[in-house]
């Protein structure tokens, strides 16, 4: 992060102390050290927390654990700040990947002593290579969609009242800019680190929304959290990972770049958009076929099972 030789952490020197520091974050011209960037990463979570007013510290929260930095370092700094925050894995059934995610969720689970609640995909539906070898659907937007309905499904009936997923800066910000390319309004009308419940959907946050990739890995590894450190196989070639070295070659040349594009969004543009969402928003409905909340009829897992078991059926009559 381009720390200086000698630099000395700025907290410890307000303090009289003649610190090193470890880590410079160049948006915020911050110098700090180990100690004091902890507590930096931790303030500005409570910061962001209280900013869009996404829990109190009496609510049950269910925290959305991939197994990765992200998710793990908002645990962590969750129950650092004192909230009530369990886990939730979803087991996708990807091979090497999911059992490694899976064992280092488990592990930290034990290591602050929470629950964390495990969902086996193979056992609830189809695991994602199945699905991503018998639908046209891209493997990961079958994914975001099965991923939303079991932790919204799971949260509501284990009587919590929100989840929070790991989404950091990087994340959020290659996506407002993948949304702003295409001009998708509908997407952007919904691209807020708060997601009201309404009907049957439990309210969602991104507590790590102003916290960069690299500030919650560093955060890990100064907590010594084991987390996973490659990418899902499926990740490979998204757009996403591209928009992001883009971002990254920006940030690069004009630290704060990211942080300025995403929250003048959320200050000056997403109020527009909200405005028109309120009016195309269609009535939430029951799904016909599982009862959960549901835009459409039937909801998008109900229609994904339906793909997959016409598939199996016409493979099974052709082998016959
Ligand atoms: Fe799911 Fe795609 Fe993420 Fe893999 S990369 S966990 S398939 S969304
Ligand atoms: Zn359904």
């Amino acid at each position: 992060m381009g720390l200086r030789k000698g630099t000395k952490c700025r907290i410890c020197k307000t303090k009289g102390k003649k610190t090193n520091a470890v880590v410079f974050l160049p948006q915020h011209r911050l110098a700090l050290c180990k100690e004091h960037f902890i507590e930096w990463f931790e303030k500005r979570v409570e910061k962001t927390i209280k900013e869009f007013r996404m829990f109190h510290k009496n609510e049950k929260i269910l925290v959305s654990v991939s197994g990765g930095k992200d998710s793990l370092a908002l645990w962590n700094a969750l129950i650092k700040l004192g909230y009530n925050a369990d886990g939730f894995y979803i087991d996708l059934g990807i091979g090497d990947y999911s059992e490694t995610s899976k064992e280092l969720a488990k592990k930290f689970a034990e290591r602050v002593n929470k629950t964390l609640h495990i969902v086996e995909l193979k056992k609830e539906f189809y695991p994602i290579p199945t699905i991503d070898e018998k639908t046209n659907r891209p493997a990961c937007s079958a994914c975001g969609v099965i991923k939303r309905y079991y932790m919204n499904k799971y949260a509501r009936e284990l009587g919590y009242s929100v989840i929070a997923t790991g989404h950091n800066l990087d994340d959020e910000v290659a996506v407002l800019f993948g949304n702003t390319l295409q001009w998708d309004l509908n997407y952007l009308s919904r691209q807020y680190p708060v997601l009201r419940e309404e009907n049957g959907f439990i309210r969602k946050v991104k507590p790590l929304c102003k916290i960069t990739e690299k500030e919650s890995a560093l955060y890990s590894v100064f907590n010594n959290i084991e987390y996973i450190e490659y990418e899902c196989p499926f990740s490979e070639g998204a757009s996403s990972i591209e928009y992001k070295l883009l971002l990254n070659q920006l940030e690069e040349k004009h630290p704060g770049t990211k942080l300025k594009f995403y929250s003048e969004f959320l200050k000056k543009v997403y109020p527009i958009f909200k405005e028109f969402k309120a009016k195309q928003d269609k009535p939430l409905n029951k799904c016909k076929i599982c009862g959960e909340p549901s835009y459409s009829e039937i909801c998008g897992v109900c229609r994904l099972k339906r793909e997959v078991e016409n598939k199996l059926k016409i493979k099974r009559e052709v082998s016959r």
